[in-house]
């Protein structure tokens, strides 16, 4: 039996490193066309694209800061032109900096929410009236919201976010055939995760899911491939925790 290989367009945002760029090899391997989107790593999302065209795939880098609003219109526009109009959407940009919510600077709050909630916000948004019917929206969303771990105040509260988003947004789209979905990774050898921490730190987040290892991108990757597949038509509106049995 020959594997059922995807047409489209997806749009993957903070595609540039970490579990974006793979999700973006993987939908490429996938068959999607794939716009690679980043906003401050020029180089990595040019060097990506220069691969996944190189393999036989269909790529093109696109700069946009997600939680800017005209940005993000534009980046729509940009690969409409380039690639056609999408059909699945992976909201993947993030980031993450965990303090006590006490120590929490205005700033950090502020950038917090502008990118992780203000950006999947302004993506949806255009996706209501730009996605093909039948598409698909994957968000980004973090296992750290069942953990409440202290640190994660405002990280959690912007997943919380989306999260709510989601749920919603999958009715609102009602009569259009798209899915929306969360992934809801536990932790992944990324730089979002990596860095500031000690080993001992990284050690121990390793051994907490019984599966005693970190995740991979291409963990992460597998799950949000089977939501913009076939085999993921019928699930819509869900979170999927894909954190080796940690909560
Ligand atoms: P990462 O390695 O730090 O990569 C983050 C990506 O987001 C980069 O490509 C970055 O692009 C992009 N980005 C940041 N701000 C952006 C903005 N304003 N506009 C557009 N792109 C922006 O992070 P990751 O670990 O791959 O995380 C990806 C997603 O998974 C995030 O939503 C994160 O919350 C979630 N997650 C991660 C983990 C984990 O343990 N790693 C666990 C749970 C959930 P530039 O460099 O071009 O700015």
């Amino acid at each position: 039996m020959t594997a059922v290989k995807n047409s489209g367009v997806a749009l993957v945002t903070g595609a540039s490193r970490g579990i974006g760029a793979t999700i973006a090899r993987r939908l490429v391997r996938d068959g999607f066309a794939v716009a690679v989107n980043y906003a401050s790593s020029p180089a990595e999302a040019e060097k990506l694209v220069a691969e996944l065209v190189q393999t036989g795939g269909k790529a093109v880098a696109v700069k946009a800061d997600v939680s800017n609003a005209d940005d993000v219109r534009k980046m729509f526009d940009t690969v409409e032109q380039q690639l056609g109009k999408v059909d699945v959407l992976v909201n993947n940009a993030g980031i993450l900096k965990t303090m006590p919510l006490a120590q929490t600077t205005d700033e950090v709050f502020a950038q917090t929410f502008a990118i992780n909630v203000g950006g999947v916000f302004n993506t949806l948004r255009e996706a209501a009236t730009r996605l093909n019917d039948g598409g698909r929206i994957i968000n980004l969303s973090s296992t750290t919201l069942a953990l409440n771990l202290p640190g994660y105040s405002i990280y959690n509260g912007t997943k919380a976010a989306i999260e709510a988003f989601s749920r919603v947004f999958a009715k609102e789209l009602r009569g259009r055939r798209i899915t929306v979905n969360c992934v809801a990774p536990g932790p992944v050898a990324t730089d979002l995760f990596l860095n500031g921490k000690t080993e001992e730190q990284i050690a121990q987040f390793s051994k907490m899911p019984p599966l005693e290892r970190l995740g991979q991108p291409d963990d992460i990757a597998s799950a949000v491939a089977f939501l913009a597949g076939p085999d993921g038509a019928w699930v819509n509106g869900q979170a999927l925790r894909a954190n080796g049995g940690l909560a």
